[in-house]
């Protein structure tokens, strides 16, 4: 099975493995370009402009990933005190059949939250931070080489 590569963009459509972007994404880089173009008169830069659209994601992932957090944390917080209340009535109970009621009401008031969506979603946030992580590494690297490439003097030997 071959994974399905997501444009470095928009993280959202499929992108071909010989592109970086997807083909909406190719469009709106193509307008900006002539934008830029008519403003500046230079071109710009595919791969600049990749890694603007990354960095952007990146923070906005970040933003979701530190509000999906809290939101999990209240939700324990308030799953753990919602379970004491009341837990017993007043009578006297066994330890195990205590724990065995705690564990229960627990399991209750966290699906009610939304607690597994919600670790879903923590899941999947920190996974899709990992992959771009990864991509604007990539993009530090390749700038690295280029301007290596660049100070380079093409006339001299390097013997
Ligand atoms: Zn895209």
């Amino acid at each position: 099975m071959t994974a399905k590569l997501k444009c470095l963009a928009c993280g959202k459509l499929e992108r071909s493995p010989e592109h970086r972007v997807c083909e909406l994404c190719f469009k709106i880089f193509h307008k900006e370009d002539g934008k830029n173009q008519v403003l500046t008169g230079k071109p710009l830069s595919l791969s600049e402009w990749v890694k603007e659209r990354v960095k952007e994601r990146f923070k906005d992932l970040q933003n979701q990933l530190q509000e999906t957090q809290e939101k999990y944390d209240v939700l324990q917080k308030e799953v753990q005190s919602k379970a004491f209340q009341n837990s017993t009535e007043g009578k006297y109970v066994e330890q195990r059949e205590f724990n065995e009621t705690m564990r229960q009401k627990k399991r209750k008031l966290w699906q009610e939250g939304g607690g597994n969506r919600l670790h879903w979603q923590l899941k999947n946030l920190e996974k899709e931070t990992t992959l771009l992580e990864g991509a604007l590494e990539g993009f530090e690297e390749l700038s690295k080489a280029s301007s290596q490439e660049k100070s380079q003097n093409p006339n001299q030997s390097s013997n």
